[in-house]
């Protein structure tokens, strides 16, 4: 991991802040308690949270809905300027959709041993022989993602 001087941390926090309270608003509507937003310079340009049940799909993750609001916004090639936010380790899916959209770094707050695609279960997201690979930075606000109780997450 690169080393962070404290401002970046305190951005880090905050925006981290962001996914867990994304996170709690889909587990307000019934949903896993996974959110994610994605920052472009200094500021959020989109958020959203797992909405498997809501709209009965299972690839309705938060970070490949997020992934593709970004790209909706911002044309798919300005995501290599985007930084991804999440609560939890994202899947193999996910982590693919980071990897196509060339996304820069990706900061998760909870490692999932069973799906995580970043380092959890796999490691997908800096794959050499892929030709790109995420930064990752992990553990922010770890403490808290724990206490959201999303314990088979599964959708991040
Ligand atoms: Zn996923």
């Amino acid at each position: 991991m690169a080393l962070l001087d404290s401002a970046d941390l305190m951005n880090y926090e905050l925006y981290m802040a962001e996914a867990i309270a994304e996170a709690r608003r889909g587990a307000e509507e019934g949903e896993t308690a996974v959110g994610a937003v994605a920052v472009l310079d200094d500021a959020m340009i989109a958020r959203d949270h797992c909405r498997t049940l809501l709209q009965n799909d299972p690839t309705a993750h938060a970070v490949l809905l997020t992934v593709q609001a970004t790209a909706r916004k911002l044309g798919a090639k300005r995501l290599s300027e985007v930084t991804i936010f999440t609560t939890h380790e994202p899947c193999a899916m996910c982590v693919g959709s980071l990897l196509e959209g060339r996304v820069r770094t990706l900061v998760f707050a909870l490692s999932d041993a069973k799906r995580g695609a970043a380092g959890g279960a796999l490691q997908l997201a800096r794959d050499a022989s892929l030709p790109h690979q995420v930064a990752i930075i992990s553990g922010v606000r770890e403490a808290e993602v724990l206490r959201l109780g999303a314990a088979e997450p599964a959708t991040a």
